[in-house]
């Protein structure tokens, strides 16, 4: 019996992903170089012997949703959260995309934002950034008057390029975009600006963030978006039923709880990747400023991807981004934790000797 064909719009896309390898130093996924406060693990430990595990989850994530509002100063009805925020990226695509209709991305960019729009049915129109990585408004305007998207993504700070839109910049997407305007910003801690400042009720913006990075909770999966309430029910309305699991809407609410030593770790981490970009001075490579915890590099005498390999031959691993379309040559590194950036720096320098 032959297998059933897949959908054919899909188009058989590879997915995203980046090589899970063994090393002693590993810089490939922005995720954070430290582990969780202690107190955090100790309460999440001691939650759990209070959970139903025979009952399904609250639905409405609502103790996770009050707590994220108060921290946001917003009202809980403004909340989505979700497995991820690329589980929010795909709820906003079901939600607002589909057949007919069409994102708008500005390349390059986090892939997952037109990987999700085509596995949803939806159209992407792209534009591209200018060489410096910036948006170019006149661009926006034209992908956005020919496309009408009804959702145009921005990310902020931008994956894997790491600049952030400025205000003006958002501004302006906003007074142009037909749709739904969706600024990422998964990076948005390290970043001197916030888009959530814009979030108001009767904007069409909704700001998505993550728990992955800052709050060293990658393994849990959890992610939200703050917007205007009628978005929210929306996206509710598509979402699977009792998808985020309790001991998930546990680890959420209770790192909430600990924002002085996420705070602590951002400061760390923004110290740390001033003192990279130093160092890159020092190198034969071009570095992009980064308002985010990774940098944006190109070595200027090798290929990018032999450096990539000669640093994994040191036990380091970065992310090969040399073939992306728009970003020939470059590498992109994480900031980790001061111990393993002087490893990669090491490691890079004796490569490009
Ligand atoms: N947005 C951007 C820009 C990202 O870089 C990432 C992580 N790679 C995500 C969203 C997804 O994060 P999460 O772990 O919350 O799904």
């Amino acid at each position: 019996m032959p297998f059933p064909e897949p959908r054919e719009d899909l188009g058989l896309r590879e997915g995203y992903h980046s090589p899970q390898v063994n090393v002693s130093v590993r810089l490939n996924t922005n995720e954070s170089p430290l582990p969780p406060p202690a107190g955090w693990l100790e309460a999440l430990a001691a939650e759990l012997q209070a959970i139903d595990f025979n009952r399904y989850p609250d639905r409405g994530a609502t103790d996770l949703r009050h707590a994220l509002a108060d921290f946001h100063e917003v009202r809980p009805e403004q909340v989505f959260c979700a497995n991820g925020s690329n589980e929010v990226l795909q709820s906003l695509c079901l939600a607002y995309g589909g057949p007919g209709r069409s994102v708008a991305v500005f390349e390059p960019t986090y892939a997952l934002h037109s990987h999700i729009a085509h596995l949803t049915g939806t159209a992407v129109a792209e534009g591209q950034r200018r060489p410096d990585f910036s948006l170019d408004l006149d661009v926006v305007y034209d992908v956005v008057a020919g496309a009408e998207p009804a959702i145009t993504f921005l990310c902020s700070p931008n994956n894997p390029t790491g600049l952030a839109d400025d205000p003006s910049a958002v501004r302006a997407v906003l007074g142009l975009a037909p749709g739904l305007v969706v600024v990422d910003e998964a990076y948005g801690q390290f970043a001197d600006w916030s888009a959530l400042s814009l979030v108001e009720e009767g904007v069409p913006l909704v700001v998505t963030r993550t728990f992955s990075k800052t709050w060293s909770m990658a393994a849990a999966r959890l992610g939200y978006l703050i917007g205007p309430a009628p978005v929210v029910e929306m996206l509710e309305r598509v979402v699977l039923p009792y998808h985020l699991d309790s001991f998930k809407q546990a680890a959420g609410r209770l790192a909430l709880r600990f924002v002085g030593e996420m705070e602590e770790r951002v400061g760390l981490i923004v110290r740390e990747r001033q003192r990279i970009l130093a160092a890159f001075g020092r190198l034969p490579v071009t570095a992009w400023p980064s308002q985010s915890n990774f940098i944006l590099f190109r070595p200027e005498q090798r290929k990018g991807s032999e450096v990539w390999q000669g640093l994994l031959d040191r036990s380091v691993l970065v992310r090969d981004t040399s073939s992306w379309p728009g970003l020939a040559g470059c590498l992109r590194v994480t900031v980790g934790t001061p111990e393993e950036n002087d490893a990669f720096l090491a490691a890079l320098a004796a490569v490009l000797k």
